[in-house]
Order: structure tokens, then C-alpha cells, then sequence
């Protein structure tokens, strides 16, 4: 499988890794859009989060504590945006689930 996501959570990848562990890794994105952007995923391959089972609720927990946690690292003291993108549709571009954590200038919402 030619999974980019897969390599970088193999070490066969570059990447600037900011947290790892048996499970999940945080490294920064390679274009970023804010000051703090990380991207958070399981090293095991996840398509989507449509194609996550219950079998993955502790895993997708995880992500999301290591978000907060790589948030709060990262200096994000007036807060963040995560962002999932699922399936092409959304935007997706890497399918191995990511999770997209933002900081560090002013964002409103609607984006
Ligand atoms: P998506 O659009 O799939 O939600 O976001 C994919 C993200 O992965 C994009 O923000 C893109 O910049 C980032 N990205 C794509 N390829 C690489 C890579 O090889 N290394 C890193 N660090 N980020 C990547
Ligand atoms: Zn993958």
C-alpha cells in the first residue's frame, strides 16, 4: 500500500514528529496554514473516520486527548481548531485518518 502516512508512521518517511507512541503520532504538516499546525493519526492504517469501527473507540479517544495535548505544547493558549476531513468530497487528500490540529493566528467561523 502507498500510504505516505503509513511511511512517516514507520520512520520511512521524513517528517518532524512531535509526539509517538506504539499507537498514535503527532508531526508537523508540511504546508501548514497557521503558526501551529499538527497532524494526529493512528500508525495504523485508518482510511477515514467512515471507515473507523467501534473495535477503534479507545483509538480515536486517544487522538483526540493527543490533540489537546500537542494543542497546549504548541502554545495554543487561546485555543484551537481541530479538523477531520472524511472522503474525497470534504477534502480529503491523504486517506489514513488525520486529524488537523490549527493555532496560532485569528480564525472566525464559517472558515
Ligand atoms: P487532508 O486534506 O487530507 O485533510 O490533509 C492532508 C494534509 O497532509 C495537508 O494539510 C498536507 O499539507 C499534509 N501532508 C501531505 N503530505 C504530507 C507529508 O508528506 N508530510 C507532512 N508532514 N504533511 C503532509
Ligand atoms: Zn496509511
Amino acid at each position: 500500500m502507498d500510504c505516505i502516512f503509513c511511511k512517516i508512521a514507520a520512520g520511512e518517511a521524513p517528517a518532524t514528529v512531535v509526539y509517538e507512541d506504539s499507537e498514535v503520532m503527532a508531526f508537523k504538516d508540511i504546508a501548514p496554514v497557521a503558526p501551529l499546525h499538527i497532524l494526529v493519526i493512528p500508525k495504523r492504517h485508518i482510511e477515514s473516520l467512515a471507515a473507523a469501527t467501534p473495535q477503534d473507540q479507545a483509538l480515536l479517544g486517544r487522538l483526540l486527548l493527543l490533540a489537546k495535548q500537542v494543542a497546549a505544547d504548541g502554545g495554543a493558549e487561546r485555543g484551537f481548531r481541530t479538523v477531520i476531513n472524511t472522503g474525497r468530497g470534504s477534502g480529503q487528500a491523504v486517506l489514513h485518518l488525520h486529524l488537523h490540529v490549527i493555532a496560532g493566528r485569528r480564525m472566525g467561523w464559517p472558515p
